[in-house]
């Protein structure tokens, strides 16, 4: 598997310091399960997250606190932490990711023609953002904005929007400057997982359907 999206440093960082949110950081770990590439970067982030939980404690988010990191971590060895496997979940008819192994997921229920949503729920995180879609192959998802940021890694099928491609394995993270379509690759139906911070401002009319149900 190539994965071509990885969550960006301040993600990585952010999860590795506690202040990520559970929605957006159980999208990260499923992300890191199928990525060494983004477990090693981790690891090195979690190395030096003490130093900066301590910062954090004595002043404000210093502005350069983030470019400091990034030298401290350039220049620190490397080591892997290797991951447990996933495993089956057959009441959903695919496999999940063993990150998802506490959460509470509900079935496949209609969102929209040819669209399917999952509520997952977090223990100990009732209200997160969290979500698995389901679309058919060549199914236009609705056509929204943000006013936080979109988390959404794929686990089969495929996805792609103006701004680029996503197969299994890659996670894209949307920021509120982003306004996009999604569309499920032709080939095969996509299911992702998401997850969201802030509000996503959904337009259309499947967004207006989408809204109430949601919750968002
Ligand atoms: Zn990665």
């Amino acid at each position: 598997m190539t994965i071509n999206h990885h969550p960006s440093d301040e993600t990585l960082l952010r999860l590795a310091t506690g202040a990520l949110g559970a929605g957006p950081a159980l999208v990260i770990r499923v992300h890191l399960e199928g990525c060494s590439v983004c477990r090693e970067r981790l690891t090195r982030f979690e190395a030096v997250g003490g130093t900066i939980i301590d910062e954090m404690r004595l002043a404000p988010l210093a502005a350069d606190l983030f470019g400091r990191t990034m030298e401290r971590l350039e220049s620190m060895p490397s080591t892997l932490v290797t991951e447990p496997g996933p495993r089956k979940q057959p009441d959903l008819g695919i496999e999940l990711p063993h990150a998802m192994r506490h959460c509470e997921i509900g079935p496949w229920r209609w969102l929209g023609p040819g669209f399917k949503w999952s509520k997952v729920k977090i223990a100990g995180s009732p209200h997160a953002k969290v979500m698995m879609l389901k679309g058919k192959a060549g199914l236009y998802l609705p056509a929204h904005g943000h006013t936080g940021m979109e988390f959404m890694q794929i686990l089969s099928g495929s996805l792609s929007d103006e701004r680029s491609q996503y197969f299994p394995g890659d996670l894209d993270e949307a920021d509120d400057e982003v306004n996009h379509r999604p569309v499920v690759g032709e080939k095969s139906d996509c299911v992702c997982l998401a997850a969201l911070e802030g509000d996503t401002r959904l337009h259309g009319f499947l967004g207006r359907l989408l809204r109430p149900i949601v919750g968002f």
